[in-house]
């Protein structure tokens, strides 16, 4: 594919891709949400979103995702743009190139992200000097996952997962991220987790974070985080696609100190004790056939940031 390089005047903002360290999923809301309660970790798997002033909107995509993405006004990057656009009676179109390198459809937050990207890069392009409340209000009109993007570390999320608290928080963990080619749909996926609720007679309350996971944070140690992961979602995910679990169990077979559906999936993040763990994790995967697109991440990672112009050139 031929992409057209950054335009001159652009703003471009690095957001990165967030993994659910624990997903208790409450019961169905009566607006169609579930309540949530989440702990997310942003990771160092990044898109740039730049922005510049055209005579029309436009997207232009690049990366190995990049045809997976709609070039048109569902692009969730234009709906943020067009969304500040109207907030603040900007009259101008935009040009908006993403280079998309976190996996579409595979429960990291990928479109939440550009739109986080596109919020931030037409703050700074249109000179609005927004405060952090008011991001933070035109994320969570976005979508459930668009203000932790802004925010990146790590958060604790409630309501539909927009409300954010800070955790307490230490050390540097290393993830090996196994990508599915073709994603999962999360409305589909929600749907399979109420069905097989019902089907079980599941009581389902109000979702709460346990205190081995808040605990395993505060520590830093890895093994006892791995260990602490949880996903209310990987029961839908591997019914809806039954070699997840396979995957799963072969990751922590080979060394992974605890696997786990991320978000709506199918992406399954394994935890691992240290860089060179998350090599060898990577190799012993990558041997066993069961995926062939595997990126190795840290994280924490802070959030949506503009990139200095000098590294965009
Ligand atoms: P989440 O983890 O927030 O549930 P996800 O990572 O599973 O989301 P996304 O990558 O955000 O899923 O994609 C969800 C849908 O949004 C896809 O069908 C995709 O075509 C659409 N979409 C719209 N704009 C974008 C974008 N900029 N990047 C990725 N997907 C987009």
């Amino acid at each position: 594919m031929t992409v057209a390089p950054t335009l001159p005047g652009a703003v471009t903002v690095r957001v990165p891709a967030k993994v659910n360290l624990e997903l208790r999923v409450g019961p169905r809301r009566p607006d169609g949400y579930h309540s949530l309660a989440t702990v997310y970790q942003a990771v160092s798997l990044h898109d740039d979103v730049s922005v510049a002033r055209w005579e029309d909107w436009q997207v232009v995509a690049a990366g190995p995702y990049a045809d997976r993405i709609p070039t048109d006004g569902d692009n969730l990057a234009v709906r943020a743009a067009r969304l500040v656009a109207e907030r603040w009676d900007v009259d101008e179109r935009l040009s908006i190139r993403i280079d998309k390198d976190i996996p579409v459809a595979g429960g990291m937050a990928g479109g939440s992200a550009d739109a986080a990207g596109a919020l931030v890069a037409c703050d700074q392009l249109w000179g609005l000097g927004l405060d952090r409340e008011e991001l933070a209000e035109l994320a969570a009109a976005l979508g459930s996952d668009v203000p932790f993007i802004l925010t990146g570390g790590n958060a604790m999320g409630s309501g539909r997962g927009e409300q954010l608290a800070p955790v307490l928080a230490r050390g540097t963990f290393h993830w090996v991220f196994a990508i599915s080619d073709v994603g999962l749909s999360t409305p589909e996926v929600y749907a399979e987790c109420d069905r097989l609720r019902e089907r079980d007679g599941e009581h389902v309350g109000e979702p709460q974070i346990s205190a081995e996971l808040m605990a395993a944070l505060r520590s830093g140690d890895p093994a006892a985080l791995g260990a602490a992961l949880h996903n209310d979602l990987e029961p839908a995910a591997f019914s809806l696609r039954p070699q997840l679990r396979e995957l799963r169990d072969a990751g922590v077979e080979f060394g992974a100190l605890g696997g786990v559906v991320s978000g709506s999936g199918p992406t399954v993040a394994f935890l691992t004790e240290s860089h060179e763990a998350s090599l060898d994790l990577s190799v012993s995967l990558a041997a066993s056939d069961l995926c062939r697109n595997l990126r190795r991440a840290k994280g924490p990672v802070h959030g949506a940031q503009v990139v200095p112009a000098a590294r965009t050139a």
